[in-house]
């Protein structure tokens, strides 16, 4: 079963056994992957689900390939609650490493931000492309779920989000702030060992303004120290969120 080649795909795809395969699902499966007929994969719906399927022709001709679902997979390889990544854009196409990066960490939903201090102009095509990855992240790190990318927001707006949601008392949320004398996010972490989920935020090149530092602590975030040195832009969500994933990891043995 680990050898199994796995593909994610959408719910609503899913009609009683079979998965109505998508023109680029069906190339991916025959040429990417040179899946014959009969040749067995995994399917996942990316919300929790995995199947064992069977690619197969399909004989009512609406679609080329499909998949026939054979039985449902048990699995668990999520963490226990759930990982918000509030992440302002880095330069350039950086953020597209963090998107595949986060993902095998376990992140379930990210926030991309413009704050202040960020240098980018994101592309129109950009939540596609994100989409894309974190999807093939999801397949490759063996997750159930594929993360949800919310499209890019202004800073403030997002965290007024995250004020107005009804979020539960024990959503622990977490603003990294370089050059500071603020307690470890691990110190922090282990304080509290009762999170239902857990929302980190990280900032761009330039670092958080005062200003929005201020705005996230009067929001309920709480600034955390990533340790001493200055990590890029790009490092800091990876570094918070391993050591976030060790935490619950340890939580989960
Ligand atoms: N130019 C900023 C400065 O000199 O303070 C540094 C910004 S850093 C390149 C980008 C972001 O990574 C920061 O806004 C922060 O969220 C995070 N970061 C980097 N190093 C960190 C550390 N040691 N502790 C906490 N957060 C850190």
């Amino acid at each position: 079963m680990a050898d199994l080649q796995r593909l994610a795909i959408a719910s609503h795809q899913i009609d009683k056994q079979k998965v109505f395969l998508t023109v680029e699902q069906q190339r991916y499966l025959g040429r990417v992957l040179r899946l014959g007929v009969g040749e067995k994969f995994i399917v996942m719906d990316g919300e929790g689900k995995w199947w064992l399927a069977k690619l197969s022709l399909d004989v009512s001709g609406k679609s080329g390939l499909i998949a026939i679902l054979e039985a449902e997979i048990s699995i668990q390889n999520e963490l226990p609650i759930d990982l918000i990544l509030i992440c302002a854009l880095p330069k350039g196409n950086s953020f597209d490493e963090v998107v595949r990066q986060s993902t095998e960490l376990g992140v379930t939903e990210f926030f991309p931000v413009i704050s202040s201090r960020t240098l980018l102009k994101p592309s129109p095509q950009r939540l596609r492309r994100w989409e894309k990855i974190a999807t093939e992240a999801a397949e490759q790190s063996e997750r159930q779920v594929v993360p949800r990318i919310r499209d890019v927001g202004e800073y403030f707006a997002t965290l007024a989000l995250f004020e107005s949601q009804n979020l539960s008392t024990n959503c622990d949320r977490y603003i990294c702030v370089a050059r500071n004398s603020y307690s470890l996010l691990l110190e922090s972490l282990l304080d509290n060992r009762k999170q239902e989920s857990i929302v980190i935020a990280t900032g761009p090149e330039g670092g958080w303004t005062n200003e929005e530092i201020e705005a996230a602590i009067a929001t309920g975030f709480q600034a955390v120290s990533l340790g001493k040195r200055i990590l890029r832009a790009v490092t800091a969500p990876l570094v918070a969120l391993s050591i976030v994933n060790s935490v619950l990891e340890r939580r989960n043995i």
